[in-house]
Order: structure tokens, then sequence, then C-alpha cells
């Protein structure tokens, strides 16, 4: 990776302002899943470690520029003093008086953490004001440090802004997506066999044509495919299809020939509901009135066929409606097959299939679960995310 990181820098008796990601699931004022707490304990415990005071900023929800109870960071607050084993401060307010004193008397070794970044109206603005009320927290020998990659593809203040104001550079998890997400654009061991699902194709035209470049075949499932299917003259009943993608569809089939892996079969519903009634049929045998659901088991052997030999594998997109059992199998049956590749660095990225990986139960065998939805999307496509390119080069 080319960006300098904690490792970096001299932080012993420096205040360091850190953008984590504690957009967290709340439910009765408690959190309910602390998976993002826990990826940025290794950025904040190495700070403390190393003499540092910590300042910590997030956003949580989309509380539209003002407080808003419902979306306060306190009781990350105390789920982050239970995992860290020390009192965390929490501030009430991003900036303000209130959060000065706190920040002010913040000595070496202790933590403190921020209200929401989006009560204030700057964040997602990028206001240079607001911007320079954060980075005065961390006081005129401050340093800030980005650990939020799933928020680097956003021009936020507490992204972006507080850079015009302090040295920046990345904390470990971002260290790690990019040293993972960037091998897979710059030098991906291969075969590099890309597997693309998901609901639409027009969300991920700029991933697929980035992906027909850069992977060795490109594995389509999911109800994107619907679309190519279509485009390549199959009648698919009601599935979702993308009438408005058809024409980029067929440039893409017409790119790709030699690259693209599309289903042969199917698991189709005569409607859309986990009870619907299913049946398997090849891709060429969908009956008015039904719709597809699932990729079928044939063409689960054809996709572990190409998994097979891979050295590099990417993710993203489920290969069908797995919120219903009936219709689960296709995605968690190449959730297995990439768990038992030996030998092959396996990255899986987007919050759907983050999920559908957890459910297979076997997101402990992949060897990369990003932590960013839309920011390794953006990434995979090519793009440079804001909240990147911000950080200091090495
Ligand atoms: P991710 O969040 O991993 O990037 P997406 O948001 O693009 O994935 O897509 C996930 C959604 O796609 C899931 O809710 C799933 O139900 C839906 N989906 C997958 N296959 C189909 C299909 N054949 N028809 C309709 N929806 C589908
Ligand atoms: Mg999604």
């Amino acid at each position: 990776m080319n960006k300098k990181t904690i490792r970096d820098v001299d932080v012993r008796g420096r205040k360091v302002l850190v953008r984590v990601d504690f957009n967290v699931p709340l439910e009765d004022g408690r959190v309910a899943d602390d998976t993002r707490i826990r990826a940025a304990l290794p950025t904040i415990q190495y700070l403390l470690d190393h003499g540092a005071a910590v300042i910590l900023m997030s956003h949580l929800g989309r509380p539209k520029g003002q407080p808003n109870p419902k979306y306060s960071l306190r009781p990350v607050a105390e789920h982050l003093s239970a995992l860290l084993g020390k009192p965390v401060k929490f501030s009430p307010e991003p900036v303000g008086p209130q959060a000065e004193a706190l920040a002010r008397d913040l000595k070496p070794g202790e933590v403190l953490l921020l209200e929401n970044t989006r009560f204030h109206p700057g964040e997602r603005k990028n206001d240079p004001e607001f911007a320079r009320q954060l980075a005065a927290l961390a006081g005129p020998d401050g340093i800030f440090v980005n650990d939020a990659f799933g928020s680097a593809h956003r021009a936020h203040a507490s992204v972006v802004g507080v850079a015009q104001y302090l040295p920046a550079v990345a904390g470990f998890l971002m260290e790690k997506e990019l040293d993972f997400l960037g091998r897979l654009l710059t030098a991906p061991e291969r075969p590099f066999v890309a597997i693309l699902g998901g609901a639409k194709i027009s969300d991920k035209i700029g991933v697929i044509r980035s992906l027909l470049q850069k992977a060795d075949k490109l594995l389509i499932g999911g109800g994107m495919a619907n679309t190519f299917l279509k485009a390549q003259g199959y009648e698919v009943g009601d599935s979702l299809v993308e009438e408005d993608a058809l024409e980029e569809a067929k440039a893409l089939l017409a790119e790709g020939q030699d690259k693209l892996v599309l289903p042969v079969d199917a698991v189709i519903a005569d409607r859309f509901a986990a009870d619907a009634e299913r049946k398997v049929v090849p891709v060429d045998r969908v009956p008015q009135g039904w719709r597809i659901l699932d990729i079928g088991p044939e063409t689960v052997a054809r996709f572990k066929e190409e998994l097979q030999s891979a050295k590099t594998v990417f993710w993203n997109g489920p290969m069908g409606v797995f919120e219903f059992p009936a219709f689960a199998e296709g995605t968690f049956a190449i959730a297995r097959a990439l768990a038992e590749l030996e030998g092959a660095v396996t990255v899986i990225g987007g919050g759907d299939s983050v999920a559908a990986v957890k459910q297979a139960g076997v997101a402990d065998k992949i060897t990369h679960i990003s932590t960013g939805g839309g920011a390794s999307l953006e990434f995979v496509e090519g793009k440079e995310l804001p909240g990147v390119a911000v950080l200091a080069d090495k």
C-alpha cells in the first residue's frame, strides 16, 4: 500500500483524531451487532499503547444534520468501554464547548468518543468550518487517522475535510482493506475469478466493466443475470429484468465473450414469496408467469468448476433471493465453495453478500470480508475514493 499508516508517524503524547465506522445497529438503546466496533480495536489499541490520546468520531444512521437521540453514539461509548476494559469519555456534541473541554483535558492513554458527526449539518456538506472545529479538537500537534473504509467514498467533513487541517494517515482497518482490494486491481494471483450477483445490473455496470478487464472469468448470477439472459434472447417470464439495461448487457456480452459465464439453469417461483411454488428448469424453459429467484444446481456445478483452479476470487452480490430459505441454496453453495478453496485469496464485498456469507456460517473461512459496502464496490470499479485520496502518500 502506498499510503502512510499510523506506523509511519510518531503518535506519542499527541492527540489523534480517528474517523471510525461505528455505524452499528442499535436495539433498545444497546449495540445489537458490534462487528464494526471490534474491527476498529486494533487501531485504537495501538494508538493507546503508543501513548496517544484518542478522539473517536463516527456517523450513525441518517439523522439529517440535527441531534436525534435515536442515533446517539452514547450506547457505543459504553460498549467500547467494555471491549477496551477502560473508561471511554463521551462528548454529547461532535463540536462545541463541551467537546472542546473534554478534548483539551484528554490525557495520553485516554479515549473520547464524540457524538454522531451527522448531528451537524456541516458533516455531509463537507463544511470547512465544521471540519476545522473537529480538527481543532486534536490541538496544534494533532494527527488525523482514517480507519473508516466504509465511509471513504463520501466526501464528508469527518472523512475528507479534516485532512485540510491535520496530517492524515490510514488506520489498520483502512490499510487492510486497501491491501486486499488493491491487490485485486493491481496484482491478483491468477487465475482471478470474479462472481457478481445481486439485484440489478444498473447498480454495478462500472464494477462489471472493471472486472471484465481485471479478472480471467466473470461468473454472473442473481437478478442481474436475468437481464443478460434476456439480452441473449431467452424468455425469462416475470423475472426481474431491467429493460433499460438490455443494450448495455448486449454490449457487455459482446466484449466479455470468453470471460462471462452465465447461469444454465435456475430455481423459479410462481410468485415473489418465501412459500412460492418452486421448480428447477434450464434457462430456456422459464414458463410465462414464473420468475427466476436463484441459480440452479447445474449452474452451481459450472461455477464451482471455474472456481476450482482460482488463486484469487472476488465476490459481490447474492446468487438469488437468499432472504427466502427456498431460494438461498445457490448463494450458500457458492459461499461454501469459496470457503473450501485452498491456497486462494477470497475477498467478499457488499452489504447483502457479507450477510449471506455469515448466514452460510463460513465467514471465518474467507480471506477478507470487506467492511465497506458501497465503498468496496466503488474501489473495485477503479474510482479513487475521496477519503483515501486525502491520506498522505508514503
Ligand atoms: P450487495 O449488497 O451484496 O452489493 P445487492 O444489494 O446488489 O448486493 O443485491 C442483493 C439483493 O439482490 C438481495 O436482496 C437479493 O434478494 C436480490 N436478488 C438476488 N437475486 C435475485 C433475483 N433473481 N431476483 C430478485 N432479486 C434478487
Ligand atoms: Mg445491498
